[in-house]
């Protein structure tokens, strides 16, 4: 892993900030930053102007002339290209899809030579015949460099493909609004997991459950990314060598965080499987991790199981949704297990609880502090509170996790701030700033809306930076 700012993957922003073709099956979402809707409402707008304004002798009334104006040419030179644009967006997608390299782009690690045995990613087509997954060359793009050794013990169990039949059908049988690895997630899982997980069991229709899934998948991957990067932030004491890599890993965070495109679902995974190599020779640093990122006999690791749901989000997002609940049914069905498989091997999410300060009181009899908090875990949205005596002083409004070596700060990643849009508190977390000065941005997991704020700005600037060879 290079300590150089690194060049943030090309995968499509996230589902929640700009969903393609979201809106009438033809134009992005939001609206405004769509330049096809800019274009159609752009001739709309042209014509209504230009036909009154006109002196061409017309037999129709003047409206009607306007209207069928403005018709012909909003579908001419706005909904018709619009539509080729969606062609062509799904022909790429199934060109993708085609050919054996991930949708991610370049991975932080690429010009690392050492890069080419992560040959085998999950992210690998769906169409490759399942008989010869190890046989497949390596991708084109590079991905973090990793040890041969945990790579090769993994590999049995790597699935192959988003399309083919998981081979985790033991939790594949039953309806996801009904699986027990769901239910537990949401009783036990960080709040934005639990309540991402909740939002799927409740979904109506097979589509809203599709994107459920794939906000969820979306969600994990943060959530697991910020515990381990609070844990390894909250890191004084253990070796020297166990800090340099600790703060190695926060700066290539750091630098993810400052580039152009800030933080995106592939920055997380990335992030998450770059920590292979630390917990592999500090494996106790984060209680739990090592677990997670290593498969088994019987499981792909997190990390897999995560980019295997980011390859369906980035198929989505390519302009290929599911067009009908047959289809969308069938892809969740395709799609649900590797969520399952995702939340039981981030178990390690549900020993390390998220908290909300509320108050932090010094006792000078005991020299201690005596600590109100939330309990941020669980889908419910009103936390318990608990109370703790800590022998430090801890920030009011914050969140921390309680590790078992004490509290430490999920601050600047995740941060509770009054959203603008909603009028109220939301939980965020941070997706970008600029390298010198300025806000960073923050985006609430519930509903994506963004929120910016200057003192996190510092503190992500503020995180270890790593050294440029
Ligand atoms: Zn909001």
């Amino acid at each position: 892993m290079t300590d150089a700012p690194r060049v943030p993957p090309s995968a499509p922003p996230a589902p929640r900030s700009k969903r393609r073709n979201a809106v009438l099956a033809l134009y992005d979402s939001p609206l405004y930053r769509d330049w096809a809707f800019w274009m159609t409402a752009g001739w709309g707008l042209i014509t209504a102007v230009a036909i009154p304004a006109g002196d061409q002798p017309s037999s129709l009334p003047v409206w009607l002339d306007t209207l069928l104006a403005v018709l012909t040419f909003v579908i001419l030179f706005g909904v018709f290209p619009t539509w080729l644009r969606l062609l062509i967006r799904r022909w790429l997608a199934r060109r993708r899809r085609r050919q054996p390299q991930s949708f991610a782009g370049p991975s932080p690690g690429s010009g690392d030579g050492a890069a080419a045995e992560s040959a085998q990613r999950p992210t690998s087509p769906d169409v490759l015949p399942p008989s010869q997954p190890s046989s497949q060359p390596a991708h084109r793009q590079p991905s973090s460099p990793q040890t041969p050794s945990p790579h090769q013990h993994r590999a049995p169990a790597q699935p192959h493909s988003v399309q083919q039949p998981v081979p985790l059908t033991k939790y594949g049988t039953e309806p996801l609004s009904s699986s027990a690895v769901l239910a537990d997630a949401r009783r036990m899982m960080p709040h934005p997991v639990a309540r991402a997980i909740r939002t799927l069991q409740q979904a109506n229709t097979s589509k809203e459950q599709y994107e459920a899934v794939l906000d969820a998948a979306e969600i994990l991957a943060i959530s697991a990314s910020v515990t381990a990067a609070a844990v390894l932030q909250g890191k004084t004491g253990g070796s020297v060598e166990s800090d340099e890599s600790g703060r190695r890993s926060l700066s290539t965070l750091r630098s993810a965080l400052l580039a152009r495109g800030g933080a995106t679902f592939g920055t997380w995974t990335n992030w998450l499987e770059a920590l292979r190599l630390f917990v592999a020779s500090h494996p106790g640093a984060v209680p739990g991790l090592s677990e997670a990122l290593y498969g088994d006999a019987h499981a792909a690791d997190l990390v897999d199981q995560l980019n295997a749901l980011r390859t369906e989000r980035n198929r989505a997002a390519h302009g290929d949704r599911p067009q009908s609940a047959g289809e969308a049914t069938l892809r969740v069905t395709e799609i649900g297990p590797h969520l399952e498989q995702a939340l039981i091997k981030a178990k390690f999410l549900t020993q390390l609880p998220w908290l909300l300060t509320i108050s932090c009181s010094y006792q000078p009899r005991s020299h201690t502090f005596d600590v109100v908090a939330h309990d941020v875990m669980g889908d419910h949205p009103d936390f318990e509170r608990c109370e703790f005596t800590w022998p430090n002083p801890v920030a009011t409004d914050v969140f921390y996790i309680l590790n078992p070596e004490g509290p430490v700060s999920l601050s600047p990643f995740v941060a509770s701030l009054f959203c603008p849009q909603c009028q109220q508190m939301e939980v965020c977390y941070a997706t970008r700033t600029t390298k010198n000065s300025g806000p960073a941005a923050l985006k609430s997991f519930a509903r994506g809306h963004t929120v910016h704020s200057a003192d996190l700005g510092d503190e992500i600037r503020s995180l270890p930076q790593g050294t440029t060879r």
